[in-house]
């Protein structure tokens, strides 16, 4: 781990990496093999006080750095991909609401982080997530309220929300709103049965006719786009911390299996080949690492991160997916079975490069620059 933390930050990892090894390991692999006891799973992390995690000082939160929240995302990851993306998604839902809502509508969604509730964030649609112009969903103006409907995909933490920041066309464009979770006209689907990530809740949120008061606009109307974007731009710095948490558990198992088996009289370590694929997958998460810092510092220092966390999320997922496949190939045929844990590792990675944009949407975003529009 690469990160500077504060005396505070380092108290807390402390803790979190205890809390992980003796009672959230075990209790998410069950969880992940089962599909049962999510539920469970946030309630414990919740006593430990995650949901804190992207609550700011000034709403009952900790004076926790950027980089703080990373590292305790990283080794959540490094546990359990699943839980740490669920924690991952209140940064999503809390930046838009820090920038553009008023001080009691962020106390408010505060609390309810800090109660175990999550912050889930609506922008994908069926037929939009990388083109989101494509989104259907509209809120329509009318007598001092907004009237949403839509459709949602895909969204995190869909089932588990107190609050949802959705996305909606209004008459002048893409327009963001914080809606609470038991708003009448909202319906949670069925969480989605996915390959990985099993511990982090998936699902479709439709909204009918459902009213939201005209202070719940983030932003002027039209903004939508410049909101979406301002919340990606920082959550994809701690998604490659999280990656790189996968990433990193991949080789620690993969090195220790390889001094453990014995082949051909030696343990598997003695292997060139062996050598040379752990050189890399440690090569690889040194520069995830060094990548999420430099994207980490620019969002403490308030300055732009666009390219930078992008290019952190796309070389973190890659190396994420590299190390998980890399640490199966080691372990063998064992490795491929569910009794050992890099084939949860193998399914959880690949998320990454998908998830918060897919990596080869904000490449070319990268390779344009990121202020230029799609030709
Ligand atoms: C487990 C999970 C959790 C998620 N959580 C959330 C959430 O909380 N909130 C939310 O709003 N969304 C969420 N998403 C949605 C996610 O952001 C989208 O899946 C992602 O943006 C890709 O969109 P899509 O699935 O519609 O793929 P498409 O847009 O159909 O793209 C398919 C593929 O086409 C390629 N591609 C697309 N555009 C380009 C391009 N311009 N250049 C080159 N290649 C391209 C990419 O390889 C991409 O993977 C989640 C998805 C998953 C699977």
């Amino acid at each position: 781990m690469t990160y500077k933390l504060s005396d505070l930050g380092s108290d807390i990892l402390s803790d979190i990496k205890t809390f992980c090894e003796r009672d959230l390991r075990a209790q998410a692999a069950e969880a992940d093999r089962t599909r049962q006891g999510v539920e469970e799973l946030y309630e414990a992390t919740g006593r430990m006080g995650l949901g804190v995690l992207f609550v700011p000082e000034a709403n009952g939160g900790l004076d926790l750095t950027p980089e703080d929240r990373a590292a305790i995302l990283e080794e959540l990851a490094y546990c359990d991909a699943g839980v740490a993306v669920s924690y991952m998604a209140n940064c999503l839902a809390t930046v838009p609401l820090k920038m553009y809502a008023p001080d009691d509508l962020m106390d408010s969604c505060c609390r309810m982080m800090l109660e175990g509730k999550f912050g889930a964030f609506c922008l994908t649609e069926d037929q939009a997530g990388s083109d989101i112009d494509g989104i259907l969903t509209r809120a329509e103006h009318i007598d001092g309220e907004y009237v949403v409907n839509g459709t949602k995909a895909f969204v995190t933490n869909g089932n588990a929300a107190g609050f949802y920041i959705v996305f909606a066309k209004t008459d002048n464009g893409l327009s963001a709103f914080c809606v609470d979770a038991d708003t009448e006209g909202i319906t949670a689907g069925e969480d989605e049965r996915k390959l990985g990530i099993r511990n982090s809740r998936t699902c479709e949120v439709s909204f009918t006719d459902v009213k939201v008061p005209e202070d719940r606009l983030l932003g002027a109307e039209g903004e939508g786009k410049k909101v979406a974007a301002s919340a990606l731009d920082r959550a994809r710095a701690f998604c490659a911390a999280a990656a790189t948490g996968v990433a990193r558990r991949s080789l620690d198992l993969a090195a220790a299996r390889a001094e453990e088996r014995i082949l051909f009289g030696k343990p598997l370590a003695h292997l060139e080949n062996v050598q040379i694929k752990l050189g890399e997958m440690r090569e690889k998460i040194g520069a995830a690492g060094l990548s999420c810092v430099q994207a980490l510092e620019l969002i403490r220092e308030g300055k732009d991160c666009r390219a930078a966390s992008a290019y952190a999320k796309c070389l973190a997922a890659d190396t994420a997916v590299f190390c998980a496949d890399s640490a199966l190939q080691i372990y063998g045929g064992c490795g491929y079975c569910e009794d050992y844990p890099v084939e949860k590792l193998f399914r959880d990675a690949r998320i990454f490069r998908i998830s918060e944009g897919a990596n080869e949407v904000l490449l070319e975003m990268i390779g344009r620059g990121t202020d230029r529009p799609r030709a």
